[in-house]
């Protein structure tokens, strides 16, 4: 299982109906939070997407993308939780973490390791990865990838069979890449499994301008998750304040060939209505949303 849960989808101030930024990644079980805006244990409680977060990851030291933070851990300290906490993110994630551990009258049961990534830094978790990438937000900041590792192809039974494989133990010898002999006659694995299947990516672009780093980071992502603060006849004030225009994060989703576009961090300007962003990006692009609280989104395995 791939699933995306927008649990904070506002700009910079919330407003009655869009939390600030806070986006849950379920991945096979493993809970992954990449930023975590005021009220987002709120909105995990209304998602009902449990508390039992591995990691965080901050894209950037603006309260909107960090202040859920200190209350986020108070609960789950207070729930009982033993379990060590990573919290991952740009330059100052060190400094911000002891400031959380020392603030208030309040014992922490739990270690929180800080880790603070560069450029172009990789986590590797086993069967996926993690990456950092360097963004264009005037301030320290980074965007994330969360990518799995190229899976084997299929194995084709049918063929194994006519090749003079019994059913059995070789099977799993040959699905493990390793050769086995039938009558004197060698069959490697290549002859029976097929090519194999690209894994499954999604990034998060955080706040930023369009950038390269970002565009590169995309390239056929099964999901693009950017900045699309404001509407496109609000470019200069994109520019001025290190954002995205829906047109542009549009123009960058397409360049980059993802399948799936959706714009996040929606200005208060657009609480009545974000048909303006939308309107801008489809223009551009066809496959692409508007975020919305608590939108889920789950992405398929492809062949
Ligand atoms: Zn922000
Ligand atoms: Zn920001």
């Amino acid at each position: 299982m791939l699933r995306v849960t927008f649990l904070g989808t506002g700009g910079t101030l919330p407003t009655p109906n869009r939390n600030p930024s806070a986006i849950l990644i379920n991945r096979e079980g493993e809970l992954l939070l990449f930023d975590c805006g005021e009220g987002t244990q709120q909105q995990m409680m209304r998602a009902k997407t449990g508390m039992k977060i591995n990691s965080i990851f901050i894209t950037h030291f603006h309260a909107d993308h960090f202040l859920g933070i200190p209350g986020l851990i108070q609960t789950m300290s207070f729930n009982g939780r033993t379990e060590p906490l990573e919290i991952y993110g740009p330059e100052w994630t060190k400094q911000f973490v002891n400031l959380l551990i020392q603030l208030g009258y309040f014992k922490l049961g739990f270690v929180i390791n800080a880790r603070e990534l560069e450029d172009g830094e990789m986590i590797d978790k086993g069967d996926y990865f993690i990456k950092a990438v360097g963004t264009d937000h005037g301030i320290p900041s980074l965007g994330y990838v969360i990518e799995e590792k190229g899976r084997v192809g299929r194995f084709n039974r049918e063929k194994a069979i006519k090749l003079g494989v019994p059913v059995g133990p070789l099977f799993s010898k040959l699905q493990k890449g390793e050769p086995v002999i039938i009558d004197g006659k060698t069959i490697l694995p290549s002859m029976v499994i097929g090519k194999s299947r690209p894994g499954r990516k999604i990034v998060y672009s955080g706040d930023t301008r369009p950038c390269e780093s970002i565009e590169k980071a995309s390239a056929k992502a099964d999901l693009l998750i950017h900045d699309g603060t404001l509407a496109d006849e609000l470019k200069d004030w994109a520019i001025e304040t290190k954002h995205s225009t829906a047109g542009e994060a549009a123009r960058l989703g397409k360049k980059a060939n993802v399948k799936q576009l959706i714009l996040t961090h929606v200005s208060s300007r657009y609480s009545e209505s974000t048909e303006p962003l939308l309107d801008d990006a489809k223009k551009v692009f066809e496959t692409v949303k508007i975020a919305e609280e608590l939108m889920e989104i789950e992405i398929p395995l492809s062949d």
